[in-house]
């Protein structure tokens, strides 16, 4: 069936859906992107995503007159429209249509387009299947941390681990693991420490990321935010991913090496229904 999206003010089926050839979006990923997750029908830590869109602007010198109130009332039509109980509502703001030019004038009216996915995220998170991942040099623009849509480089990469039966690629720059190809990335040592990269220009600002470090220290797991070396993924206990559209998933496998005892782990299990109540009692 036919979504119901929204383009630049409009609500319409996805197949009369259209966008101008001479958006920057288009011409040059000139765009920023959020991905919300919806359960039961409603968003999950909409603040924390509304928060991140405003700081990607920012740092783009993208001026949006859209308030907080006027998307968060878009998405909720769109979960009704679609009746999505399940998935995800992914929005996206481009810097707005000109010809084509990499000069650009301050004044263009951004463009904004919002469209759900149906997608079932509990029952996978349950089942947790533990991952294979490999590694590769993260070939990315040096400015991650911005949400853009400019998303080939680990589009390419998820391809490759695929064509190696593999599920995803863990990035690496000067011999440390930066990120995931759409997911923050932890290991947990020999004594049950929680150790994920801290955020600088590096990696994206997870908003599962964040959660998932405030319910570890509530439930008394120990911290630490430091950047780290292959050879430490190699010994850790567990190693597990974040994002808005898995939650949680365990890896069990890194360039073909087991990882702690090659299955999910009991602190990956702790978070995940600890994190999954936070999100029950987070809904928007
Ligand atoms: N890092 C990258 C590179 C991502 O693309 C994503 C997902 N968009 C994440 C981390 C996880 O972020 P979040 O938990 O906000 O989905």
């Amino acid at each position: 069936m036919a979504r119901i999206v929204f383009v630049n003010g409009e609500f319409v089926s996805e197949d009369e859906a259209k966008v101008s050839i001479f958006d920057r979006g288009f011409l040059f990923a000139d765009a920023v992107y959020e991905v919300t997750p919806i359960l039961d029908g409603k968003l999950v830590d909409w603040q924390g995503h509304f928060e991140r869109l405003k700081r990607s602007l920012t740092e783009l010198n993208i001026t949006i007159d859209f308030s907080e109130k006027y998307l968060l009332d878009l998405h909720r039509k769109i979960i009704n429209k679609n009746k999505l109980n399940e998935g995800i509502v992914y929005l996206q703001v481009t810097r707005g249509a000109a010809d084509r030019d990499f000069v650009f004038e301050n004044t263009l009216k951004p463009s904004l387009i919002i469209f759900s996915q149906s997608k079932e995220i509990i029952k996978p998170l349950l089942v947790n299947k533990g991952l294979s991942v490999m590694t590769s040099q993260d070939i990315r623009w040096q400015r991650p941390d911005i949400k853009t849509t400019q998303l080939l480089a680990p589009s390419l990469l998820k391809m490759e681990a695929l064509s190696k039966s593999m599920d995803d690629v863990w990035m690496v720059k000067d011999n440390r693991i930066t990120e995931g190809t759409s997911n923050n990335v932890f290991i947990v040592d020999s004594v049950g420490k929680i150790i994920t990269r801290s955020l600088s220009h590096d990696i994206l600002g997870g908003i599962t990321r964040a959660v998932i470090l405030k319910v570890a220290k509530e439930s008394g797991l120990e911290i630490e935010e430091r950047s780290f070396t292959l050879e430490e993924c190699y010994s850790a206990s567990e190693a597990f991913i974040t994002s808005s559209s898995i939650f949680i998933r365990s890896v069990v496998r890194i360039n073909g090496k087991l990882i702690g005892k090659g299955k999910s782990g009991e602190i990956v299990g702790s978070l995940i229904s600890a994190h999954l109540e936070y999100c029950k009692s987070h809904l928007t």
